[in-house]
Protein backbone atom coordinates (compact mmCIF):
# COMPACT_ATOMS: atom_id res chain seq x y z
CA UNK A 1 0.00 0.00 0.00
CA UNK A 2 1.02 3.82 -0.32
CA UNK A 3 1.38 5.53 2.47
CA UNK A 4 4.15 8.04 1.65
CA UNK A 5 5.45 9.69 -2.10
CA UNK A 6 8.49 7.25 -1.76
CA UNK A 7 5.86 4.42 -1.66
CA UNK A 8 4.90 4.94 -5.42
CA UNK A 9 8.21 3.06 -6.78
CA UNK A 10 7.35 0.25 -6.16
CA UNK A 11 3.34 0.78 -7.68
CA UNK A 12 3.13 -2.51 -10.05
CA UNK A 13 -0.47 -1.79 -11.62
CA UNK A 14 -1.87 1.77 -12.19
CA UNK A 15 -4.94 2.91 -13.92
CA UNK A 16 -4.46 6.22 -15.78
CA UNK A 17 -7.96 8.16 -16.54
CA UNK A 18 -7.22 11.09 -19.15
CA UNK A 19 -9.86 13.29 -19.23
CA UNK A 20 -11.66 14.82 -22.79
CA UNK A 21 -10.14 18.43 -22.42
CA UNK A 22 -6.61 16.80 -22.84
CA UNK A 23 -7.89 14.39 -25.90
CA UNK A 24 -10.07 16.83 -28.05
CA UNK A 25 -9.92 19.94 -30.01
CA UNK A 26 -13.03 22.08 -31.01
CA UNK A 27 -12.02 22.37 -33.77
CA UNK A 28 -9.72 19.52 -35.42
CA UNK A 29 -10.82 16.02 -33.19
CA UNK A 30 -8.69 14.15 -31.79
CA UNK A 31 -5.41 15.41 -30.77
CA UNK A 32 -3.21 12.51 -31.55
CA UNK A 33 -0.05 14.79 -30.87
CA UNK A 34 -1.09 14.52 -26.90
CA UNK A 35 -2.03 10.33 -27.47
CA UNK A 36 1.61 9.88 -28.88
CA UNK A 37 3.02 11.61 -26.41
CA UNK A 38 0.61 10.64 -22.95
CA UNK A 39 1.64 6.70 -25.12
CA UNK A 40 5.30 7.33 -25.13
CA UNK A 41 5.43 7.85 -21.76
CA UNK A 42 3.10 5.01 -20.79
CA UNK A 43 4.71 2.56 -22.99
CA UNK A 44 8.12 3.44 -21.08
CA UNK A 45 6.42 2.69 -17.76
CA UNK A 46 5.25 -0.90 -19.29
CA UNK A 47 8.49 -1.67 -20.75
CA UNK A 48 9.79 -0.84 -16.99
CA UNK A 49 7.38 -3.80 -16.39
CA UNK A 50 4.31 -1.45 -14.59
CA UNK A 51 0.97 -2.99 -16.03
CA UNK A 52 -0.88 -0.08 -17.25
CA UNK A 53 -5.23 0.35 -18.07
CA UNK A 54 -6.30 3.27 -19.71
CA UNK A 55 -9.66 4.66 -18.73
CA UNK A 56 -10.08 7.44 -21.39
CA UNK A 57 -12.80 10.12 -22.04
CA UNK A 58 -13.32 11.90 -25.35
CA UNK A 59 -15.76 9.68 -27.33
CA UNK A 60 -18.71 12.13 -27.00
CA UNK A 61 -16.36 15.15 -27.87
CA UNK A 62 -14.94 13.56 -30.55
CA UNK A 63 -18.21 12.87 -31.82
CA UNK A 64 -19.93 16.01 -31.33
CA UNK A 65 -16.98 17.44 -33.56
CA UNK A 66 -17.21 15.01 -36.22
CA UNK A 67 -21.38 16.10 -36.63
CA UNK A 68 -20.83 19.89 -36.06
CA UNK A 69 -22.65 18.99 -32.77
CA UNK A 70 -20.23 21.39 -30.78
CA UNK A 71 -21.93 24.72 -29.67
CA UNK A 72 -25.26 23.42 -28.21
CA UNK A 73 -26.70 21.12 -25.54
CA UNK A 74 -27.70 17.65 -26.87
CA UNK A 75 -29.89 15.48 -26.50
CA UNK A 76 -29.29 12.01 -24.11
CA UNK A 77 -29.64 10.58 -27.25
CA UNK A 78 -27.26 12.42 -29.14
CA UNK A 79 -24.89 12.05 -26.88
CA UNK A 80 -24.98 8.59 -27.36
CA UNK A 81 -24.97 8.56 -31.09
CA UNK A 82 -22.03 11.20 -30.70
CA UNK A 83 -19.99 8.63 -28.29
CA UNK A 84 -20.73 5.89 -30.81
CA UNK A 85 -19.47 8.22 -33.24
CA UNK A 86 -16.67 9.14 -31.55
CA UNK A 87 -15.19 5.57 -29.84
CA UNK A 88 -13.75 4.09 -32.79
CA UNK A 89 -11.67 7.33 -33.80
CA UNK A 90 -10.33 7.43 -30.00
CA UNK A 91 -9.29 3.90 -30.40
CA UNK A 92 -7.87 4.16 -33.54
CA UNK A 93 -5.82 7.50 -31.67
CA UNK A 94 -4.37 5.29 -29.08
CA UNK A 95 -3.73 2.30 -31.28
CA UNK A 96 -1.47 4.03 -33.88
CA UNK A 97 0.31 5.60 -30.84
CA UNK A 98 0.85 2.30 -28.76
CA UNK A 99 1.49 0.45 -32.28
CA UNK A 100 4.86 2.43 -32.34
CA UNK A 101 6.24 1.25 -29.71
CA UNK A 102 4.99 -2.78 -30.68
CA UNK A 103 1.72 -2.44 -28.19
CA UNK A 104 -1.47 -3.62 -29.21
CA UNK A 105 -4.81 -1.94 -27.72
CA UNK A 106 -8.08 -3.70 -26.39
CA UNK A 107 -11.20 -2.19 -25.97
CA UNK A 108 -13.07 -2.56 -22.72
CA UNK A 109 -16.47 -0.55 -22.55
CA UNK A 110 -18.08 -0.79 -19.72
CA UNK A 111 -21.04 0.08 -17.03
CA UNK A 112 -21.98 0.35 -13.31
CA UNK A 113 -24.74 -1.96 -13.74
CA UNK A 114 -21.67 -4.48 -14.88
CA UNK A 115 -19.80 -3.71 -11.96
CA UNK A 116 -23.15 -4.17 -9.78
CA UNK A 117 -23.23 -8.23 -10.81
CA UNK A 118 -20.51 -9.69 -9.20
CA UNK A 119 -20.22 -12.54 -12.14
CA UNK A 120 -19.85 -9.55 -14.71
CA UNK A 121 -17.06 -7.49 -12.56
CA UNK A 122 -15.78 -10.76 -12.17
CA UNK A 123 -15.18 -11.36 -15.96
CA UNK A 124 -13.99 -7.69 -16.17
CA UNK A 125 -11.61 -8.65 -13.79
CA UNK A 126 -10.28 -11.50 -15.34
CA UNK A 127 -10.07 -10.57 -18.91
CA UNK A 128 -8.07 -7.31 -17.68
CA UNK A 129 -5.85 -10.21 -16.39
CA UNK A 130 -5.83 -11.87 -19.25
CA UNK A 131 -4.78 -8.40 -21.36
CA UNK A 132 -2.43 -7.99 -18.69
CA UNK A 133 -0.62 -11.37 -19.15
CA UNK A 134 -0.82 -11.32 -23.32
CA UNK A 135 0.91 -8.05 -22.63
CA UNK A 136 -1.74 -5.99 -24.32
CA UNK A 137 -3.31 -2.38 -22.60
CA UNK A 138 -6.58 -1.93 -21.88
CA UNK A 139 -8.95 0.99 -22.63
CA UNK A 140 -11.52 1.34 -21.00
CA UNK A 141 -14.33 3.84 -21.63
CA UNK A 142 -18.41 4.29 -20.04
CA UNK A 143 -20.25 2.16 -22.37
CA UNK A 144 -22.41 5.44 -23.23
CA UNK A 145 -24.54 4.16 -25.79
CA UNK A 146 -26.65 1.77 -23.27
CA UNK A 147 -27.23 3.78 -20.40
CA UNK A 148 -28.81 7.03 -19.40
CA UNK A 149 -27.49 9.03 -16.78
CA UNK A 150 -29.43 7.70 -13.69
CA UNK A 151 -27.23 4.71 -14.42
CA UNK A 152 -24.44 5.68 -15.70
CA UNK A 153 -21.17 6.77 -13.97
CA UNK A 154 -21.77 9.78 -15.00
CA UNK A 155 -18.13 10.42 -15.26
CA UNK A 156 -14.71 8.92 -16.05
CA UNK A 157 -13.12 9.98 -12.52
CA UNK A 158 -15.53 7.31 -11.51
CA UNK A 159 -15.20 5.06 -13.96
CA UNK A 160 -11.21 5.47 -12.88
CA UNK A 161 -12.00 4.60 -9.37
CA UNK A 162 -13.64 1.66 -9.94
CA UNK A 163 -11.94 -0.14 -12.33
CA UNK A 164 -8.80 0.42 -10.12
CA UNK A 165 -10.85 -1.95 -7.88
CA UNK A 166 -11.85 -4.39 -10.41
CA UNK A 167 -8.18 -4.31 -11.95
CA UNK A 168 -6.55 -4.10 -7.82
CA UNK A 169 -4.35 -1.76 -9.05
CA UNK A 170 -1.70 -0.14 -6.54
CA UNK A 171 -2.51 3.53 -7.67
CA UNK A 172 -5.48 5.26 -10.07
CA UNK A 173 -4.22 8.67 -11.83
CA UNK A 174 -6.23 11.07 -12.72
CA UNK A 175 -4.46 13.65 -15.44
CA UNK A 176 -6.21 16.60 -16.09
CA UNK A 177 -5.79 20.37 -16.95
CA UNK A 178 -4.83 21.40 -13.36
CA UNK A 179 -1.55 20.34 -11.22
CA UNK A 180 -3.50 18.92 -8.59
CA UNK A 181 -5.81 20.37 -5.64
CA UNK A 182 -4.94 24.06 -5.02
CA UNK A 183 -6.65 25.43 -1.71
CA UNK A 184 -8.18 27.79 -3.94
CA UNK A 185 -9.11 28.17 -7.74
CA UNK A 186 -5.64 28.70 -9.38
CA UNK A 187 -6.83 30.65 -12.35
CA UNK A 188 -8.14 33.20 -10.28
CA UNK A 189 -5.82 33.47 -7.17
CA UNK A 190 -2.13 34.02 -8.24
CA UNK A 191 -1.32 32.64 -4.21
CA UNK A 192 -3.01 29.35 -4.61
CA UNK A 193 -1.34 26.55 -3.30
CA UNK A 194 -1.09 23.23 -4.74
CA UNK A 195 -1.86 20.54 -1.79
CA UNK A 196 0.76 17.80 -2.19
CA UNK A 197 -0.26 15.49 0.15
CA UNK A 198 -3.79 14.59 1.21
CA UNK A 199 -3.85 11.78 4.42
CA UNK A 200 -7.46 12.03 5.06
CA UNK A 201 -9.43 13.69 2.12
CA UNK A 202 -12.39 15.46 4.14
CA UNK A 203 -14.98 17.97 3.43
CA UNK A 204 -12.76 20.83 3.34
CA UNK A 205 -10.60 19.75 0.40
CA UNK A 206 -14.00 19.10 -1.35
CA UNK A 207 -14.92 23.01 -0.80
CA UNK A 208 -11.36 23.85 -2.14
CA UNK A 209 -12.40 21.99 -5.35
CA UNK A 210 -15.66 24.17 -5.98
CA UNK A 211 -17.02 22.86 -9.09
CA UNK A 212 -14.87 24.09 -11.95
CA UNK A 213 -15.36 21.66 -14.55
CA UNK A 214 -14.27 22.65 -18.30
CA UNK A 215 -15.82 23.18 -21.75
CA UNK A 216 -15.46 19.10 -22.67
CA UNK A 217 -15.34 17.23 -19.62
CA UNK A 218 -17.84 16.39 -17.49
CA UNK A 219 -16.29 15.69 -14.36
CA UNK A 220 -14.56 18.92 -12.34
CA UNK A 221 -12.21 18.98 -9.24
CA UNK A 222 -15.26 17.80 -6.97
CA UNK A 223 -15.70 14.48 -9.23
CA UNK A 224 -11.80 13.47 -8.81
CA UNK A 225 -11.64 14.05 -5.24
CA UNK A 226 -15.18 11.90 -4.81
CA UNK A 227 -13.48 9.57 -6.93
CA UNK A 228 -10.04 9.16 -5.23
CA UNK A 229 -12.18 8.90 -1.67
CA UNK A 230 -14.02 5.44 -3.36
CA UNK A 231 -10.22 4.09 -4.47
CA UNK A 232 -8.90 5.36 -0.84
CA UNK A 233 -11.59 3.89 0.98
CA UNK A 234 -10.78 0.59 -1.41
CA UNK A 235 -7.36 0.59 -0.40
CA UNK A 236 -5.54 2.29 -3.56
CA UNK A 237 -3.83 5.58 -3.74
CA UNK A 238 -5.23 8.63 -6.02
CA UNK A 239 -3.03 11.06 -7.47
CA UNK A 240 -4.60 14.25 -9.61
CA UNK A 241 -1.82 15.12 -12.11
CA UNK A 242 -1.55 17.55 -15.22
CA UNK A 243 -1.80 15.37 -18.39
CA UNK A 244 -0.10 19.04 -20.48
CA UNK A 245 3.48 18.42 -18.30
CA UNK A 246 5.16 15.63 -20.16
CA UNK A 247 6.77 13.84 -17.55
CA UNK A 248 4.79 14.75 -15.05
CA UNK A 249 3.34 10.75 -14.67
CA UNK A 250 7.35 9.82 -14.56
CA UNK A 251 8.13 12.30 -11.92
CA UNK A 252 5.17 11.17 -10.00
CA UNK A 253 5.39 7.53 -9.95
CA UNK A 254 9.48 8.82 -9.27
CA UNK A 255 8.28 9.69 -5.66
CA UNK A 256 9.15 13.18 -6.79
CA UNK A 257 6.54 16.30 -5.34
CA UNK A 258 4.31 16.21 -8.85
CA UNK A 259 0.76 16.82 -8.31
CA UNK A 260 -1.77 15.28 -5.54
CA UNK A 261 -1.14 12.37 -3.74
CA UNK A 262 -4.45 10.67 -1.85
CA UNK A 263 -2.91 8.22 0.24
CA UNK A 264 -5.31 5.35 1.31
CA UNK A 265 -6.86 5.32 4.47
CA UNK A 266 -5.68 3.31 7.48
CA UNK A 267 -9.27 2.17 8.11
CA UNK A 268 -9.64 1.25 5.08
CA UNK A 269 -12.79 -1.08 3.59
CA UNK A 270 -11.97 -4.36 2.78
CA UNK A 271 -12.52 -4.60 -1.03
CA UNK A 272 -16.04 -6.86 -0.25
CA UNK A 273 -17.05 -4.37 1.98
CA UNK A 274 -15.96 -1.87 -0.57
CA UNK A 275 -17.88 -3.26 -3.28
CA UNK A 276 -21.10 -3.35 -1.11
CA UNK A 277 -21.02 0.29 -0.12
CA UNK A 278 -19.66 1.66 -3.24
CA UNK A 279 -21.24 -0.12 -6.42
CA UNK A 280 -24.01 -2.15 -5.21
CA UNK A 281 -27.45 -0.60 -5.09
CA UNK A 282 -29.94 -1.59 -2.48
CA UNK A 283 -32.81 -3.67 -4.27
CA UNK A 284 -35.12 -3.60 -1.37
CA UNK A 285 -34.98 -3.38 2.29
CA UNK A 286 -35.45 -5.92 5.80
CA UNK A 287 -36.80 -3.95 8.49
CA UNK A 288 -35.53 -5.33 12.09
CA UNK A 289 -36.65 -5.03 15.91
CA UNK A 290 -34.84 -3.34 18.22
CA UNK A 291 -32.98 -6.35 19.80
CA UNK A 292 -31.63 -7.56 16.08
CA UNK A 293 -30.32 -4.00 15.83
CA UNK A 294 -28.39 -4.04 18.60
CA UNK A 295 -27.16 -7.44 17.88
CA UNK A 296 -25.89 -6.23 14.78
CA UNK A 297 -24.58 -2.41 15.81
CA UNK A 298 -22.77 -4.15 19.30
CA UNK A 299 -22.07 -7.65 18.79
CA UNK A 300 -21.17 -8.32 15.42
CA UNK A 301 -23.40 -10.67 14.86
CA UNK A 302 -25.16 -11.90 11.85
CA UNK A 303 -29.03 -10.68 10.95
CA UNK A 304 -31.55 -14.14 11.89
CA UNK A 305 -34.85 -14.21 10.69
CA UNK A 306 -36.39 -13.88 13.60
CA UNK A 307 -35.41 -9.99 14.32
CA UNK A 308 -36.90 -9.49 10.65
CA UNK A 309 -39.97 -7.72 11.32
CA UNK A 310 -40.74 -6.71 7.50
CA UNK A 311 -39.97 -6.91 4.05
CA UNK A 312 -40.00 -4.26 1.44
CA UNK A 313 -38.76 -4.64 -2.53
CA UNK A 314 -38.43 -7.56 -4.55
CA UNK A 315 -34.75 -9.24 -4.84
CA UNK A 316 -33.26 -12.23 -5.64
CA UNK A 317 -30.86 -14.22 -3.51
CA UNK A 318 -27.54 -12.62 -3.10
CA UNK A 319 -28.94 -9.16 -4.10
CA UNK A 320 -27.91 -6.11 -2.05
CA UNK A 321 -30.58 -4.84 0.65
CA UNK A 322 -30.66 -2.23 3.22
CA UNK A 323 -31.46 -3.25 7.10
CA UNK A 324 -33.55 -0.59 8.65
CA UNK A 325 -33.41 -0.51 12.31
CA UNK A 326 -36.29 1.15 14.61
CA UNK A 327 -34.17 4.44 14.22
CA UNK A 328 -33.37 4.11 10.21
CA UNK A 329 -30.92 2.36 7.99
CA UNK A 330 -27.80 0.51 10.00
CA UNK A 331 -26.26 -1.48 7.70
CA UNK A 332 -26.53 -2.54 3.61
CA UNK A 333 -25.72 -6.54 2.74
CA UNK A 334 -26.58 -8.97 0.53
CA UNK A 335 -29.07 -11.46 1.20
CA UNK A 336 -29.21 -15.04 1.50
CA UNK A 337 -33.03 -15.43 0.40
CA UNK A 338 -35.19 -13.73 -2.29
CA UNK A 339 -37.99 -10.87 -1.00
CA UNK A 340 -40.48 -13.91 -1.11
CA UNK A 341 -38.70 -16.61 1.24
CA UNK A 342 -38.01 -13.73 3.68
CA UNK A 343 -41.64 -12.90 3.79
CA UNK A 344 -42.36 -15.73 4.92
CA UNK A 345 -39.64 -16.67 7.42
CA UNK A 346 -39.61 -13.05 8.85
CA UNK A 347 -40.17 -13.26 12.54
CA UNK A 348 -39.43 -17.46 13.28
CA UNK A 349 -36.24 -19.29 14.70
CA UNK A 350 -33.66 -20.40 11.84
CA UNK A 351 -34.64 -23.84 13.18
CA UNK A 352 -38.36 -23.23 11.20
CA UNK A 353 -36.66 -21.97 8.05
CA UNK A 354 -36.41 -25.97 6.39
CA UNK A 355 -39.80 -26.73 7.24
CA UNK A 356 -41.09 -23.58 6.27
CA UNK A 357 -39.51 -23.22 2.86
CA UNK A 358 -38.90 -26.65 2.22
CA UNK A 359 -35.24 -26.16 2.20
CA UNK A 360 -32.73 -24.76 4.60
CA UNK A 361 -29.94 -22.94 2.72
CA UNK A 362 -28.50 -20.84 5.80
CA UNK A 363 -29.58 -20.09 9.27
CA UNK A 364 -28.78 -16.32 8.96
CA UNK A 365 -30.37 -14.29 6.23
CA UNK A 366 -27.10 -12.14 6.28
CA UNK A 367 -23.97 -13.25 7.18
CA UNK A 368 -22.02 -10.96 8.63
CA UNK A 369 -19.54 -11.09 5.95
CA UNK A 370 -21.22 -10.04 3.58
CA UNK A 371 -22.78 -7.17 5.76
CA UNK A 372 -21.52 -3.64 6.45
CA UNK A 373 -22.57 -1.67 8.90
CA UNK A 374 -23.31 2.09 7.70
CA UNK A 375 -21.61 4.11 10.43
CA UNK A 376 -18.79 2.29 8.86
CA UNK A 377 -19.22 3.02 5.55
CA UNK A 378 -18.77 6.94 6.27
N1 LIG B 1 -17.55 8.58 -21.32
C1 LIG B 1 -17.53 9.94 -21.79
C2 LIG B 1 -16.77 10.05 -23.10
O1 LIG B 1 -15.94 9.26 -23.40
C3 LIG B 1 -16.84 10.92 -20.86
C4 LIG B 1 -17.27 11.05 -19.45
C5 LIG B 1 -16.40 12.12 -18.77
O2 LIG B 1 -16.23 13.21 -19.35
O3 LIG B 1 -15.88 11.87 -17.71
O4 LIG B 1 -16.95 10.98 -23.84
Amino acid sequence: MIHARADLAQVRRLVVKIGSSLLADAASGIRQDVVDHLADELAALIEAGKQVVVVTSGSVALGRVRMGWVDRELTVHEKQAAAAIGQPKLMRAYGQAFARHGMSVAQMLLTKDDLRHRRRYLNASNTSETLFSAGVVPIVNENDTVVVSEIKFGDNDSLGALVSLVVDADLVVMLTDVSGLFDRNPTEHADARRIGIIQHLNEAHFAMAGDAGSAFGTGGMGSKLSAARVATRGGVAAAIISGKEPGALTRLLAGEDEGSLFLCGVDRQSKRQHWITEVLHAAGEIHVDAGAARALLEQGSSLLPVGVTAVEGVFDKGDCVEIIGPNGVIAKGLCNYTAEEMRRIMGHASSDIESILGFHDFSSVMHRDNLVLISDAS
